[in-house]
């Protein structure tokens, strides 16, 4: 599974060019069917249907799914929605309120503020690596009142960093650059 971004004209143009590298062995994709399509849910009650491209390594053999960094690994809501629920929290809301001003069930956003929790200080400390190399002159968040605030704070930062480093990647959100920091793993139980 590798993030790529949510042109698939341009996902099809790199593939067809060889430019895409597999996270195994560094070999190079090529076009290899498509995932299942799915519908992924946005703000409020907007939907995205996606069918990522599947793809090939042609040194190892292994397939690898191209996931839009909009979403998340195994998550039906976009990366931008967690990553409100988890500011949100981050600035002392609980799950129920963040539910009713996100439109969702208060067990699913219990199931993402849960999930976060408990891996956020190796996500700080992966963020702060990444804002680290990719900052000119990086400025860690200082701390604040909890290994889940820091968590979020430094995905910002790094994220913003990147933007900073990288203009000609345009605007990209800042939860599309952790999903595609994080490989899409975010809140998946395991970490590339
Ligand atoms: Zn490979």
């Amino acid at each position: 599974m590798l993030t790529v971004e949510v042109d698939a004209g341009s996902v099809e143009r790199r593939l067809a060019a060889g430019e895409l590298s597999c996270p195994g062995c560094s070999g190079r994709l090529g076009p290899w069917g498509w995932a299942r399509r799915r519908v992924l849910r946005g703000s409020g009650e907007s939907m995205l249907a996606v069918m990522p491209r599947r793809s090939r390594c042609s040194l190892c053999l292994v397939t690898h799914v191209l996931l839009p960094v909009v979403a998340l690994l195994r998550r039906a809501d976009l990366a931008e929605v967690v990553g409100r629920a988890l500011v949100a929290k981050a600035r002392g809301s609980g799950a129920r309120t963040i539910a009713a001003l996100l439109g969702r069930p208060p067990d699913t956003v219990r199931g993402w503020l849960r999930r976060f929790d408990s891996r956020a200080e190796m996500v700080r400390r992966v963020f702060t690596g990444l804002l680290v190399d990719v900052a000119p002159d990086p400025v860690v968040p200082a701390a604040m009142c909890s290994v889940f605030a820091d968590a979020v704070a430094v995905v910002l930062g790094a994220a913003r960093a990147v933007l900073i480093r990288w203009p000609r990647l345009g605007e990209v959100p800042a939860w599309q650059a952790a999903s595609a920091a994080s490989n899409g793993r975010l809140l998946s139980p395991s970490w590339p």
